[in-house]
């Protein structure tokens, strides 16, 4: 039988407090949500552009990487990990994704099995500790695809991940992670190609409405054209972020996760 609030009310019977579920997540005093910028495949406007953008506002980014990608500015992407400010994540080292999309027609999921993904992000890291001495915590998964196989012997591969990183991250998401229940392992990311600034803003404050954490992911950046995140635009949710009267965090990707997983153990 179902009773309503007022039938309860009526009755005398207390209403229950605020439920855990309800409580907004503790992020640090006067926020209310966290931001993390993330950009994929090592494009050369990164480095060419958004690097130097970011910098200007102190904006911290994770960058998932392909070790041959990197390769096209090698030196740039060395003096982004000497600086230290950013962090380069794991984008394995054949971006593998579905059949379906052309690129990865010779080299899809559907062919894969859970060893041979394996191997192919653990060469990522192998050549990443190679060529910019790091050793990356975040991973993101090609495509945003997370499976290995097809028919009934589809494999998800997410546990491969979290074996190996804190963290991994999937694309074309709708919704911001909400950091009392997310898996850490199979975080949303929300593709934010050709965005402008007023939808990056009002995506945030909606989010922000439950304390969320919110990942967004983009390519190239620069003018706008295809899978690129507009640099005018960005430049302006640069300032949105670091203004303090707007009460968001940003950080990159390993940062707020270390931070969830944090306060998670306290409660
Ligand atoms: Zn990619």
């Amino acid at each position: 039988m179902y009773i309503s609030r007022r039938e309860l009310l009526l009755a005398g019977v207390a209403w229950p407090a605020r439920s855990q579920d309800q409580t907004p997540f503790p992020w640090s005093e006067g926020q209310r949500a966290a931001v993390s910028l993330t950009f994929d495949d090592a494009r050369v406007s990164q480095i060419d552009t958004g690097i130097a953008l970011l910098n200007r506002h102190g904006v911290k980014a994770t960058f998932y990487v392909n070790p041959g990608a990197v390769q096209r500015r090698l030196a740039g992407w060395r003096e982004v990990v000497a600086a230290g400010q950013h962090e380069i994540g794991n984008h394995s080292y054949s971006h593998p994704c579905s059949a379906n999309l052309a690129f990865s027609r010779s080299n899809a999921l559907e062919d894969y099995t859970l060893s041979r993904m394996e191997e192919d992000i653990d060469r990522c890291t192998a050549e990443l500790r190679r060529l910019l001495d790091v050793t990356p915590v975040s991973f993101a998964y090609p495509c945003g695809q997370d499976f290995v196989g097809r028919g009934e012997s589809t494999r998800s591969y997410v546990p491969v991940v979290a074996k190996r990183f804190l963290t991994g991250r999937g694309f074309r998401d709708r919704w911001a992670n909400d950091p009392r229940s997310c898996d850490l392992a199979n975080l949303t990311g929300i593709d934010f190609d050709g965005w402008t600034f007023d939808r990056m803003r009002a995506f945030v404050e909606n989010a922000a409405k439950e304390h969320r954490w919110v990942i967004l992911a983009g390519h190239e950046i620069g003018v706008p054209r295809h899978q690129t995140v507009i640099a005018e635009e960005l430049e302006s949710f640069c300032k949105y972020l670091i203004d303090p009267a707007n009460g968001v965090w940003t950080g990159t990707v390993a940062e707020i996760a270390q931070y969830v997983q944090a306060r998670r153990r306290k409660n």
